[in-house]
């Protein structure tokens, strides 16, 4: 091992951390996560447009509102044109980056979707993260090949038999979200992934496996959020784990994001929108102050939003896509950080040599 390599943050030592409850403990924890994003990713916050282009789903994750059992909602699809608009929109606000999310919908095409981010490719320039579920290979291929840079598809937890449960196969396809996630990195994509923080049978142990994943996993952008019940889904009526249920609370979150942190210094770790949908006031704040570097405004046009309901009082539901901008704007400013410029890449792909910097413990 070199002399600055560092150590990977292993489960022994994640544990303690999930299990502390000593606030000032707790603030050197914050304080660590502050620091080591500091020195590696700089003051910079970078903003993601998101733009939600489906609700239609192909599967039954326990978990999530959009899900194909659920028949209470109304199910959209984003023309070319419209998620071309909200394209342009993410370049006049400044933005770098354009997040194209949906459920699992195969009435999205290879071909159409490859044309899509071809087209912002062209007529942008924009970086496109792609978040579209578990798609095929050869889907995976042809979207790198017409310019997506980046993939996010969360593990949501390491554990096997609940991931079984709560995330159920396609017929005849088993789920292997590892094997996509390495897929994605030969493919060139920066890869992004994540987990929730509170799932009904989730226990500590597994979630220090979690965070000690996004090392071995390498990850580019790391993305985690409370899990938050949503009543027209199985998951919501789900006893927690008999042994040791991590809570789906802000604490917890924002121990996972500072370890996260630790795990991974150099990757773009968003604080998310379901951290500021249990804290409206503060939450977006003190996720980056405790290692998160990015933010994600929603472009989604206001018709839509609602319907893009994978958990309940989502934040930012009835906003506009300028109201975000400013709102989002202003708090990055009120807490002495800079708008980021430029793609806002993820720097953990940079040549050998270049050290990533942590704090000595
Ligand atoms: N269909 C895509 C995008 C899903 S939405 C996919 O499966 O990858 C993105 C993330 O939202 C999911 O990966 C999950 O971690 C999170 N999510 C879904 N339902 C949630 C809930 N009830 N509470 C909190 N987060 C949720």
């Amino acid at each position: 091992m070199q002399m600055n390599e560092p150590k990977t943050l292993d489960r022994a030592r994640i544990l303690p951390w999930l299990l502390e409850d000593y606030e000032s403990r707790l603030g050197e924890l914050w304080q660590r996560a502050d620091d080591v994003r500091r020195l590696n990713v700089g003051d910079a916050v970078h903003l993601r447009g998101l733009i939600e282009i489906s609700n239609i789903c192909a599967r039954l994750c326990w978990y999530c509102g959009i899900r194909a059992g659920n028949a209470k909602i109304t199910r959209y699809r984003m023309t070319e044109n419209e998620i071309m608009h909200c394209a342009r929109q993410a370049v006049s606000f400044g933005y770098g980056t354009v997040v194209l999310q949906s459920g699992e919908d195969y009435g999205i095409g290879t071909d159409w979707l490859a044309g899509v981010v071809s087209r912002i490719k062209a007529e942008t320039p924009l970086a496109v993260t792609l978040s579209l579920g578990e798609r095929p290979d050869a889907d995976l291929l042809a979207w790198r090949k017409a310019g997506a840079d980046r993939y996010l598809l969360r593990f949501e937890t390491s554990d096997p038999e609940l991931y079984a449960t709560i995330h159920p196969d396609l017929p005849g396809k088993r789920s292997d979200r590892f094997a996509i996630l390495r897929r994605l990195h030969e493919l060139g994509y920066e890869v992004g992934s994540g987990v929730m923080i509170g799932i009904p049978g989730q226990t500590y142990d597994t979630l220090a496996r979690d965070i000690e994943m996004f090392s071995i996993l390498e990850l580019d952008m790391i993305g985690v959020g409370p899990y938050i019940p949503h009543p027209d889904t199985p998951l919501a009526r789900q006893p927690g784990s008999p042994q040791r249920q991590v809570p789906a609370t802000e604490e917890m979150t924002y121990k996972v994001l500072a370890l996260a942190r630790l795990a991974r210094p150099r990757a773009n770790i968003p604080s998310t929108t379901a951290l500021a949908t249990i804290n409206l006031e503060q939450g977006r704040e003190l996720g980056l102050a405790r290692g998160a570097n990015v933010l994600m405004p929603n472009l989604t046009p206001v018709k839509y939003r609602a319907l893009y309901e994978i958990y309940p009082a989502k934040a930012c539901i009835r906003e506009t896509a300028g109201q975000c901008h400013c709102c989002l704007r202003q708090r990055i400013e009120s807490i002495g950080r800079t708008v980021g410029t430029g793609r806002g890449d993820a720097r953990t792909q940079e040549p050998a040599g270049r050290q990533v910097r942590t704090i000595q413990e």
